[in-house]
């Protein structure tokens, strides 16, 4: 199996900054393994770019599983928060994924950052939001067309930074030839519905890809920051 990925992040149109992290920063292509990832910070100022960046390097370094990564992240932040306790109540959301040699994908995930798969012009979303509204629409107390313009749609329930301790989600997907992935912040799936993002993932390349998802939130007013990362499995 053979992976070929291509980035892009953007700022959006309101925010002053771009918050958001994620790596490879390039386009490129292996046979794996290979580790993906997006974050989302958040806490303001410059603490919320710090937290995404610190989180990214240190899930990027560390050995082990993909979960032990996660949790080194997060403890990463809780070490820059000693050195700089200006930056306290800082945090970002990371999804990780690993592009196997075995035809699968490994994910290790905590906040509302998501993966996709797409294949044969199907639009799945493989991670689970960590939202107040994710919550409320498990227990059925509101419908999927309110989540939309919930006043608490972008009220995250986990993130990293906020606990020693983290409960993370992970999981695994085989992949075949064809299909492509999506990694991205919440900039991409809550500016542009998931028809949208479909008609985008089925451009000719991954590169295509990520910039038309880039040029459609920001038409729809980029109000968040925005990152996706494309991934092709051929
Ligand atoms: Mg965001």
């Amino acid at each position: 199996m053979s992976y070929h990925w291509a980035v892009a992040t953007d700022r959006g149109r309101i925010r002053t900054i771009n918050e958001d992290s994620l790596h490879p920063l390039t386009s490129g292509r292996s046979d794996g393994p290979t580790v993906v990832l997006v974050a989302d910070g958040m806490g303001g100022h410059i603490a919320g770019e710090r937290a995404s960046a610190v989180a990214t390097q240190r899930a990027v370094e560390a050995k082990g599983s993909l979960k032990e990564r996660v949790q080194a992240a997060n403890l990463a932040i809780f070490e820059e928060i000693d050195q700089r306790p200006e930056l306290a109540g800082m945090g970002t959301t990371l999804t990780l994924m690993e592009l196997g040699e075995d035809d699968v994908v490994r994910y290790a995930h905590v906040g509302d950052s998501r993966a996709y798969l797409y294949r044969d012009g199907e639009l799945t979303q493989i991670t689970t939001d960590h939202t107040v509204v994710a919550e409320y629409l498990r227990r059925g107390t509101i419908t999927p067309e309110e989540v939309a313009t919930h006043p608490q749609r972008s009220l995250i329930t986990r993130a990293l930074g906020l606990q020693p301790d983290i409960e993370i989600d992970t999981g695994e997907e085989p992949v075949r030839s064809g299909d492509r992935l999506l990694l991205c912040s919440d900039g991409v799936n809550v500016m542009i519905d998931d028809g949208s993002i479909a008609d985008s993932l089925d451009l000719d390349t991954p590169e295509e890809a990520v910039w038309d998802l880039v040029e459609k939130a920001n038409r729809a007013g980029g109000h968040d920051n925005i990152t996706a990362i494309v991934v092709q499995v051929d």
